[in-house]
């Protein structure tokens, strides 16, 4: 064996030349696969920190790039690249960076952009993390961050019409599901010289393709609809090839937001049901929502695709399904709220969402906590507003529990 470092050999993916275009069903499973010499099934998991060299030439050469060679799992490691390369695929970017958590994606995604002064533009209703480090965090290093009032495009216009490095939206947003209009937002951004993030978590890879309305960056957190079974956290980032190599590496190879090799594994196997995960779950949630809207004790249902909701005829024209989430407000006070979810029988009491199992949680005592009250009334969280996250369970079971619960 004169190759140390690949005592395996490697297998080259056969028909490489035919240049087919495939479905992302298809790139689901076979994208994107690295096969070693034993011709193994399924992905090789390579769980190792570093790589070796036949020399200390051929280590020069893959630290000067002059050679194609894994150098340190921080920076890249084979079973992590077929996780980034299958997404990127799916998504139709031209390349991805996977990180440890959504968190450490968005914020990796945003700081590699901007210096200090910079200014950023985002939408007003998101993820609590999401809200802290763009009015907590990046203020301390001098980035002036700017959360807009509302989405109309009005607002939009008047926000960007002065320079700004990146705007930030999420569309449907976490966890009352407003919908922000991706090509009227990059229509600003990009005059405004800046480029537009699109936190994707709660439509999915399968539900919006953000890229396709003029976005230049999507940010997944993996940990809910990739992974989709409530077991390991991660994350992405998708943009283009000079983004992603020249702006995103430089700044995450050394600050070290690393995906674990094993998660990336456990992340490329769920790449092969998401589909079939969220389709079905997407089909339960509008069954769901649509018996709710009848339901008495209930004041109100957000699902973009009841025509109920504003932002229905947008979400129709970027989105191929409503997602899996809901969110409800009941007609009564928190401690019946709270009496409500204690009687739930199959629906777990649990704040991650996009998952196997449906998960109900209250967001003003849980997920959106850390948000002052003015803030969490701004983005229409009350006492008496809960999230529900559809699951693989069959839809009658799940609707009964609920309706028996009320
Ligand atoms: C969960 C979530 C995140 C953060 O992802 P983690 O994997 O928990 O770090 C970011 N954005 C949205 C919309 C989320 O739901």
């Amino acid at each position: 064996m004169t190759k140390r470092n690949r005592p395996w050999g490697h297998q080259e993916p056969r028909n490489e030349s035919t240049n087919r275009t495939l479905h992302p069903d298809t790139l689901a499973i076979r994208g994107a696969m690295i096969r070693t010499g034993f011709g193994e099934t399924s992905e090789a998991m390579f769980l190792t920190s570093g790589f070796t060299y036949d020399s200390a030439q051929q280590a020069e050469a893959s630290f000067t790039e002059e050679n194609d060679h894994y150098l340190y799992s921080r920076f890249a490691n084979p079973t992590i690249s077929m996780f980034e390369e299958r997404l990127a695929l799916m998504e139709g970017a031209e390349s991805c960076h996977a990180t440890g958590s959504g968190m450490s994606a968005m914020f990796a995604s945003v700081a590699a952009l901007v210096s200090q002064g910079d200014r950023v533009v985002a939408s007003p209703a998101m993820f609590s993390s999401c809200y802290v480090v763009l009015t907590e965090i990046l203020p301390k290093w001098g980035i002036q961050v700017e959360i807009i009032e509302n989405n109309e495009p009005e607002t939009w216009e008047r926000a960007l019409s002065s320079p700004a490095k990146a705007v930030f939206i999420e569309t449907p947003s976490n966890p009352l599901l407003e919908i922000v209009d991706i090509a009227m937002v990059a229509k600003f951004a990009h005059r405004a010289g800046a480029q537009l993030i699109v936190d994707n978590v709660m439509a999915s890879p399968l539900l919006q393709k953000p890229l396709e309305f003029g976005a230049d960056i999507v940010m997944y957190s993996a940990t809910k609809h990739i992974d989709g079974q409530g077991r390991v956290l991660g994350g992405a980032v998708l943009g283009t090839k000079k983004y992603v190599d020249e702006i995103l590496k430089p700044f995450t190879r050394h600050t070290g937001p690393s995906l674990s090799p094993f998660n990336a594994w456990v992340l490329t196997k769920s790449l092969e049901t998401m589909s079939l995960r969220v389709n079905k779950m997407n089909n339960s949630a509008f069954e769901i929502a649509q018996k709710l809207e009848a339901l008495p004790g209930i004041k109100k249902v957000w699902y973009p695709f009841l025509d109920s909701h504003p932002g229905n005829a947008l979400a129709k024209k970027q989105m191929t399904g409503g997602g899996t989430t809901i969110a409800i407000e009941l007609d009564r006070p928190k401690a019946e709220v709270f009496e409500f979810l204690n009687r739930l029988e199959v629906i777990d009491i649990s704040n991650n969402l996009g998952d196997s199992r449906s998960l109900i949680t209250h967001p003003a005592s849980t997920t959106h906590r850390r948000l002052d009250a003015a803030t969490q009334a701004k983005m229409g969280i009350t006492e008496s507003t809960l999230r529900l996250s559809v699951g693989l369970e069959d839809p009658k079971d799940l609707f009964e529990d609920l309706s028996l619960a009320l």
